[in-house]
């Protein structure tokens, strides 16, 4: 089977020497070489996210890690601030996990309003907040950095954020923006397989863990501090070790390109498919919330966006139609993990001969 190349916005493309790390012998998880690895990655990930909170892995996806924060952080009752589809995913979490929690939407485009966060939680009724970082079936970036301003008012508030599709391909100054908890996935823009989550984890979000009854078990994020803490990095049930040896290897490429020149080659390409998808179509979201690893292309000309991506596939490259209710009347092009310009111009070259532009 001839590999298809794959943009988009996760699964993404994963280099083979990444894939190659992947088939490590194994190892035991209850040995020093374990503690080593897993201590290590911690150590990485602490300056890719800009924290000096505790690292948490999962053996899961990320919404794995954002039902455990949840269910987790939640003593009082949660305020959903979502602005599509991966937003509202944290109320349906909240709600399935018995967690009392209200939905804030916002019309499909448009950002989360500081104003608004302010709003709700002068109401005193939420003690955690769950915003959106980078929306990916809008490709809309939120102002958390703003947004953790206003939550910084009200010191008994955890901020939680979804930055599944941006950590590793935009910046994010956990502590300075003041999160709690900031969950992402190794399928995007880290650009590893799917199958392991990570989250930063405060000792604010440890502490409200303890005041949490019922906390699950597999997803119990106290129980995943409490025995790293004890167990020196290792983790109460057998971790992915496959997707570890792959990550450790892919933040050592990372921190050798450098976090800002990777961020700065995340911009670039997202200006030149943001050039290309204005001068045709329109993107999505306004310019100041565009994202730096996604595109949402607003479907103006009513192509059959089926069609397009079937054309894409016979030249050996995929693209993602629209999300949820934005199927057909969107598409959306990534461009993250280790995607360079050489990729973005190829598929370019192909959008245009496909459409005749
Ligand atoms: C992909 C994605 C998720 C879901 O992550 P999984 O790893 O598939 O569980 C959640 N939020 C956002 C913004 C995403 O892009």
């Amino acid at each position: 089977m001839t590999h298809i190349k794959l943009y988009i916005p996760g699964p993404v493309e994963v280099r083979q020497e990444v894939l190659d790390k992947m088939a490590t012998p194994m190892i035991g998880h209850r040995t020093k070489a374990a503690s080593a690895l897993q201590r290590g990655i911690s150590d990485k990930l602490r300056q890719l996210f800009y924290t000096e909170s505790e690292i948490l892995l999962s053996t899961s996806s990320g919404t794995g890690l954002m039902e455990g924060a949840i269910r987790c952080g939640t003593v009082k009752r949660a305020a959903v601030f979502s602005v599509g589809s991966f937003g509202k995913r944290w109320y349906e979490l909240a709600i399935n996990n018995n967690v009392p929690a209200d939905l804030f939407e916002v019309p499909d485009g448009q950002p989360t309003d500081p104003a608004e966060v302010d709003r709700v939680l002068a109401t005193g009724k939420y003690d955690l907040v769950t915003i959106t970082h980078n929306e990916t079936s809008a490709g809309l970036t939120n102002d958390c950095a703003a947004i953790g301003e206003v939550i910084k008012k009200y010191p008994d508030v955890l901020y939680c954020v979804d930055a599944v599709s941006s950590a590793g391909g935009v910046k994010i100054e956990v502590d300075k923006w003041g999160i709690d908890v900031c969950i992402t996935s190794s399928q995007k823009a880290l650009g590893l397989p799917p199958g392991l989550a990570i989250c930063t984890f405060s000792q604010k979000a440890v502490e409200r863990a303890k005041q949490v009854k019922n906390r699950g078990y597999y997803l119990d994020l106290l129980s995943l501090y409490n025995t790293i803490q004890k167990k020196d990095y290792q983790y109460p049930s057998t971790p992915t070790i496959a997707h570890m040896f792959a990550l450790d290897y892919q933040l050592d490429c990372i921190l050798e390109e450098g976090l800002e020149n990777r961020f700065a080659r995340h911009k670039e390409m997202a200006d030149y498919i943001r050039a290309w998808a204005n001068e045709y179509f329109e993107v999505f979201p306004a310019a100041e919330y565009a994202s730096n690893t996604v595109t949402c292309v607003k479907n103006t000309r009513d192509i059959d966006v089926a069609a397009f991506r079937k054309a894409l596939n016979a030249k050996g490259l995929e693209i993602s139609d629209g999300y949820g209710d934005l199927k057909g009347k969107t598409f959306r092009i990534a461009h993250m993990a280790d995607m360079t310009m050489d990729d973005m111009k190829e598929l370019v070259a192909a959008m245009n001969e496909i459409l005749g532009f």
